[in-house]
Formats: C-alpha cells, sequence, structure tokens
C-alpha cells in the first residue's frame, strides 16, 4: 500500500458490555466477523467492511500494536498524523484515547488500560533516543472545541478563548495558545493530565461537558539535525476525542442543550465530508471552511497526512441505532 493512496484508515471499535447493560439484560447486537474486519449486526446479512475491527476482547496493546504505532511511525518522515475516535457517548472514545487516564503521567510503566495517547507518547520519544543524529524539539497544546468556540486547556486563566488564524505560509495558527516545551514522555503527559483538569467540568466524570466538546491534544515535532541545527521536518500530531455523536433529537434536547447537539453535529458532519471528500479518487473540493473542526485540522487531513479514525461501539441492543449510525458514518468515511 502506498502512502498516498489511502489517506484515511478506519478502524472499528466494539468495546465489552459494561455493568449497566448486563443489568438490563441487554444483549449483543453487533458482532465481529472471525479474521476479518468486518462486522455484522443482528438480523442482517448485511456485512460491513474497515480497515480494522477490535473485538470487545481486544486490548490497548491490540489496538495500538495493530492500528496505530504505524502511523506513529509517519511522524518520522514528516508527515502530519491525527488519530480522530468518534462514537455515540458511553462508547469507548475516551477509553480508547486514554485522554481521562492521568494515572499514567506519574507512574513510569504503562498500565494494561493506557490508551493511545500514553502508548504513542512513549513510543515516539523511545523512537527519538534511538535516532542518534537528530535531536528534536517538541511543544504540546490542548485544545477544547466547545459550541465552536476554540478554549486553550493549557493556558492558566481557565477557559481562556482564542482564535484560529489561517497563515498561507504557516498553515493553520492560533493566536495566543500555549505551546508547552516537554522532553519527556513524562512531561507530555503531565500536559495532558493538566489540561484534562481544565476542561470545562472535568474529564473523569462521565459527564455532560466532556461529551459536548472536542478535545484536541496536539503534539509539534521539529526534527532538527545535531551537526547544522537547522530544523529538517516539523510534523503535527493530533490526538482527537471527538465530542458524541448522538442525535440531539434522541435526548429531547431544547435550548441551548439542542444548539450545543446542532453545532456539535455541524464538526462531525463536516469531518464526515472532509473524510468523504479526501477518499475520491479525484478530490475537487474539500470543505474544510465548514466548522471550527475541519478548520482546525485543516492541515492535518488529507494532504501530506495519515488519519485514523477509530469508531466506537456499544455491543449492546440498547444501542443499536447510534450504532448503525456510526457504522454507515465510518464506512462513508472510508
Ligand atoms: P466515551 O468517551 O465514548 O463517552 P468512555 O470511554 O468513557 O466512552 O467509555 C464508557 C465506559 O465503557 C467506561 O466505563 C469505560 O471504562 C468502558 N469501556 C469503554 N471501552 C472499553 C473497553 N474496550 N474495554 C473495557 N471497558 C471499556
Ligand atoms: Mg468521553
Amino acid at each position: 500500500m502506498s502512502d498516498k493512496a489511502i489517506p484515511v484508515r478506519v478502524a472499528v471499535r466494539i468495546r465489552p458490555l459494561v455493568p449497566k447493560e448486563i443489568t438490563e439484560g441487554s444483549q449483543h447486537f453487533i458482532n465481529k466477523v472471525l479474521n476479518q474486519p468486518q462486522v455484522t449486526v443482528k438480523g442482517s446479512s448485511e456485512a460491513f467492511t474497515y480497515d480494522y475491527v477490535f473485538g470487545p476482547d481486544e486490548s490497548q496493546t491490540q489496538v495500538y500494536d495493530t492500528a496505530v504505532t504505524k502511523i506513529v511511525g509517519k511522524i518520522f518522515k514528516g508527515y502530519n498524523v491525527t488519530i480522530l475516535a468518534y462514537g455515540q457517548t458511553g462508547s469507548g472514545k475516551t477509553f480508547s484515547m486514554g485522554t481521562a487516564d492521568t494515572a499514567s503521567a506519574s507512574s513510569a510503566v504503562l498500565s494494561q488500560n493506557s490508551g493511545i495517547i500514553q502508548r504513542a507518547v512513549k513510543d515516539l520519544f523511545q523512537k527519538m533516543d534511538e535516532d542518534a543524529s537528530l535531536t528534536f524539539e517538541i511543544n504540546v497544546s490542548f485544545l477544547e472545541l466547545y459550541m465552536e468556540k476554540v478554549y486553550d486547556l493549557l493556558s492558566k486563566t481557565r477557559n481562556e478563548e482564542v482564535d484560529i488564524r489561517e497563515d498561507p505560509k504557516t498553515g493553520i495558527r492560533i493566536n495566543g495558545l500555549n505551546e508547552t516545551v516537554v522532553s519527556t514522555w513524562e512531561e507530555t503527559l503531565k500536559c495532558l493530565e493538566n489540561g484534562s483538569l481544565n476542561r470545562r467540568t472535568g474529564a473523569t466524570a462521565m459527564n455532560h461537558q466532556s461529551s459536548r466538546s472536542h478535545a484536541i491534544f496536539t503534539l509539534t515535532i521539529n526534527q532538527i539535525n545535531k551537526e547544522s541545527s537547522s530544523t529538517i521536518k516539523t510534523s503535527k500530531f493530533h490526538l482527537v476525542d471527538l465530542a458524541g455523536s448522538e442525535r440531539a433529537s434522541k435526548t429531547h434536547a431544547v435550548g441551548e442543550r439542542f444548539a450545543e447537539g446542532v453545532n456539535i453535529n455541524k464538526g462531525l458532519l463536516s469531518l464526515g465530508n472532509v473524510i468523504s471528500a479526501l477518499c475520491e479518487s479525484n478530490p475537487r473540493h474539500i470543505p474544510y471552511r465548514d466548522s471550527k473542526l475541519t478548520r482546525l485540522l485543516q492541515d492535518s487531513l488529507g494532504g501530506n497526512s495519515h488519519t485514523l479514525m477509530i469508531a466506537c461501539v456499544s455491543p449492546a441492543d440498547s444501542n443499536y441505532e447510534e450504532t448503525l449510525s456510526t457504522l454507515r458514518y465510518a464506512d462513508r468515511a472510508r
């Protein structure tokens, strides 16, 4: 497979039934086809095919080793890399990304529940250590996108709103954004932890706010030649825990909550449009400008970049509508 042929890869991850679903007597509505990157749903012979499918028994390590480590390697070749977790609230986005896993920052080892961010950061620093001819300069930023407004999670003044600017030379810039220079993976994960605490109501509690905003954790990696001290390559690595994809109507939303739903869906809708346009053989127009989310990720989706979307689903029949909608969204993205 050539680097350019498929700019976007899609993985579906089916989480195990959670205790609440088991108590309620939920049944498995969706299954992974044995040894195929396919899923089938109950009552239909239709199979959906993706680049990868992970079943309920597949661990964080398996997800990382199968679908993620290869594209992390692309960063060293100067590509921008974006990993997105998509799905309804409660489907496993935060678990998969590790956005709320704050235990790893203070411990020197990964735990079995450590998510993609922890593993990718550790992997990156390990690979950098192995490279004798280069030094690396890395900085971290962490944004929350809520109701089409961008907040800097690493700002000392909580909830500081920042502006997106477009520079014809350097691409997307965010005015006044804190970029923390880091030199170890522990420091990097500390930024993740600090930023998570700044999310408007904290990321660990399963709550409305965090399920209604997009969180974008970004590493900018400069590769510097040791002899000449010049920057040879710069890459952006975005790790995105998207807002819940559930439709506003289902939660009987009114007023502000409804506006939230509309704004969130606007981001997810244009993300879907951008990704499916990128996957066309001859894309003419990529509608990046339709939402803040796609504008923020503009220089890291398509073009000189590699994208992995992890579509997270619940296996429970009680969620079948949202699960089907996620499967279709992911199918369209492929
Ligand atoms: P989301 O971020 O999509 O709202 P979460 O990541 O918070 O969903 O997951 C909801 C619940 O399911 C959490 O209790 C989480 O620990 C659990 N969970 C999600 N995915 C898995 C998995 N692959 N294995 C075990 N538990 C999981
Ligand atoms: Mg979450």
